[in-house]
This record gives structure tokens, sequence and C-alpha cells, in this order.
């Protein structure tokens, strides 16, 4: 897997400060698509363990609230199993005490059996819709159509992800 961006420090996609890998990769090819440069998986450069060590270090800072992954699409074949190894050693080191959000453009039905998400507390999914375009900034998604759905709402840490405003979401 490649990746285009780590930000330790962003404050634009999900709730709180966050840790944001964007992935390198995507099929879908939205129209208006706001990160055309990361279709391609080998744009950026190769995640390799120092990536991933940068990851895990950044999140140990007491005001990151969680880790959001984005691209590209974070659940192409290419992708899915890399993140997942992330997700689970997240969750092995911070326990739930780090949300952690996805952004798919597949919609959540047609990728909900993906192991990834035994780990995902909330998922931002659907493809980019230009007509559809959200114009007021601040969203966490680009276009209506696109759906935050809380993953944890049966879960007993339901309610758990710091500023989650999900509750409200189908
Ligand atoms: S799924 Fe996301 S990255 Fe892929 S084309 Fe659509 S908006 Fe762009």
């Amino acid at each position: 897997m490649n990746y285009v961006g780590i930000s330790t420090f962003d404050t634009a996609n999900g709730p709180g400060v966050r840790v944001s890998l964007f992935c390198s990769g995507c099929r879908l090819h939205c129209r208006g698509c706001f990160n055309p440069e990361s279709w391609d998986f080998d744009a950026g450069l190769v995640y390799d363990a120092q990536a991933e060590e940068r990851i895990l270090k950044a999140l140990e800072e007491p005001f990151v609230e969680g880790l959001s992954l984005l691209g590209g699409d974070p659940l192409e074949p290419e992708n899915e199993p890399v993140l997942r190894s992330l997700c689970r050693r997240v969750r092995e080191k911070f326990g739930s005490s780090r949300s952690i959000w996805l952004w798919t453009g597949r919609k959540y039905e047609h990728v909900r059996d993906l192991p990834i998400f035994q780990y995902i507390d909330t998922v931002v999914d659907g493809p980019f819709i230009e007509r559809l375009k959200v114009e007021k900034p601040g969203q966490w998604f680009g276009s209506t159509n696109q759906r935050i759905i809380c993953l944890q709402k049966s879960a007993p840490n339901a309610g758990a992800c710091p500023g989650c405003t999900a509750k409200s979401a189908p």
C-alpha cells in the first residue's frame, strides 16, 4: 500500500484532533473528486514500518481523539488488509480510548462483511456526487448522499467516540 499523506493534527476529518492517514488508490473515480491524485495506487510513498510507528506514536498524545482513515479508498483490496493490521495494533495499544473513523466511496451495505469493520467505530460511506456537493465547510462528508454511520450503537462502548454526532445518523 502507498499513502499520499499523514496528518498528526487534523481537525477537519472527524471529531476532535485526529491522526489521519490518506492512503493511495481508488477505482471509483467519482466526478469532481476532491483528491484525484490519490486514485493512483502508486501515488505518494510506500506505507512502511516507519510510517506506522509515526502514526502509533502520534496517537499517544493525550489531546488526540482518534485515527481517521481516508483516501483514495481504504477498502480497496490492496489497502484493507494493511489498514486492518494498523487498526488491530491501535486497539491493542489504546483499547477503545481512541476512536477509529473510516471514509469509503462504497456503500456500507456492500462492504460491511470486510474484517476491518470489527475495529471501526464510525464509517462515512458512499461515492461523492457532484450535484449533491456540500458547500458548507466543516462537514465530515462531501455530498449529501454520504452518511455518517456509527457502528458501535449497540456495542458496550456505544457513544464512546468523543464528540460523536453519529447517533442521529441512519
Ligand atoms: S471514492 Fe473518494 S477518493 Fe475515490 S473517487 Fe470517490 S471521492 Fe475520490
